[in-house]
């Protein structure tokens, strides 16, 4: 069950729409004084390095966040002008990650989430993985934050553990503010199934939380299917919805024989800030320019409720 690794993964296209929409939300939700509870239900090892073992292998992060460094932030010269407001702060996040100006760590979305969190407590930080080693090590790179109580880290079901959380407690205001993160990796295709089971279990008990639900674009039923079912259950829900999808293409060097791995994903918001879909409709044509291979390509940002 177990055979996916983030680490191979870290920083590709895919990393780079999701944290992108994930930055640009939390920023968003942070704008009001309210503590909020953060949740990422498939958090992840939370720390990458980019030039590491399992980074070389799969060397995807060439395709992405190194990609977008190199055009709209190359180094030694004056990053490029008019880059759209969220693909600046997604940027300026993983530079604070790599001080000396290289590209060597990327943070995974408990570091992303950690990174946005405000300082006395307000917040808090729910992570959950049920890899037996990458839950260790997201263990160990968050217990060097020294955050206590404010960060939280489950060896436990994602889908099941939320569960405690939501309807998260009240804030000091009385309010009750959630935004959960849901990143499976699909591995599994009964993944979908339980997705959309749990995300219309949660629209029940918690509506007005915010829902970032990422899922691969591949030609499989069950993918397909997953956004449309998003769709109805916010629908049914009366709760606005955002679709933000990014493809780059084929890669050109690819041979028929090859295969040609993740190039086309998609973020699912449930309850997004009435704000996201101009900010996405101004990053996502500079992502795809940047990150777009050629033939396949595009971009869409899609919203209703
Ligand atoms: N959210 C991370 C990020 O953006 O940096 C990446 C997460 S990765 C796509 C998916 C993770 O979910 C893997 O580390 C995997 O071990 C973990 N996982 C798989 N099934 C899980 C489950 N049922 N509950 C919690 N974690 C799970």
């Amino acid at each position: 069950m177990f055979s996916y690794r983030h680490a191979f993964h870290a920083g590709n296209h895919a990393d780079v729409l999701k944290h992108t929409i994930l930055i640009a939300t939390l920023r968003h939700l942070m704008q009001k004084e309210a503590g909020i509870t953060l949740i990422d239900t498939h958090a992840g090892a939370g720390l990458y390095r980019l030039d590491g073992d399992y980074t070389e292998t799969g060397g995807e992060a060439k395709d992405g966040v190194v990609k977008l460094f190199a055009a709209l932030r190359p180094a030694g010269k004056p990053p490029a002008a008019a880059v759209a407001p969220a693909l600046t702060e997604y940027m300026d996040l993983i530079a604070s990650f790599n001080p000396s100006g290289a590209l060597r760590v990327y943070p995974g979305s408990p570091f992303v989430m950690h990174h946005l969190l405000r300082a006395e407590s307000r917040d808090r930080l729910k992570l959950f993985e049920l890899h037996p080693t990458d839950s260790k090590v997201l263990a160990a790179n968050i217990a060097q934050l020294e955050a206590g109580r404010q960060i939280a880290v489950a060896r436990e079901d994602g889908f099941e553990g939320i569960k405690a959380y939501l309807p998260p407690p009240p804030s000091a205001s009385g309010s009750k503010r959630a935004a959960l993160l849901m990143d499976p990796s699909y591995e599994v295709k009964t993944d979908y199934g339980r997705v959309s089971a749990c995300i219309q279990e949660q629209l029940k008990r918690f509506p007005t939380g915010t829902y970032m639900i990422w899922y691969p674009i591949i030609p499989r039923p069950e993918a397909h299917d997953l956004p449309r079912r998003l769709k109805t259950l916010s629908n049914q829900s009366k709760r606005p919805w955002l679709n933000a999808t990014l493809a780059i293409g084929q890669d050109p060097t690819h041979g028929p024989e090859d295969r040609p791995g993740l190039t086309a994903s998609g973020m699912f918001v449930i309850n997004p800030p009435h704000t996201l879909k101009a900010v996405l409709q101004a990053a996502l044509p500079q992502m795809l320019a940047v990150l777009g291979r050629g033939r396949g390509q595009g971009q869409t940002v899609d919203s209703g409720g």
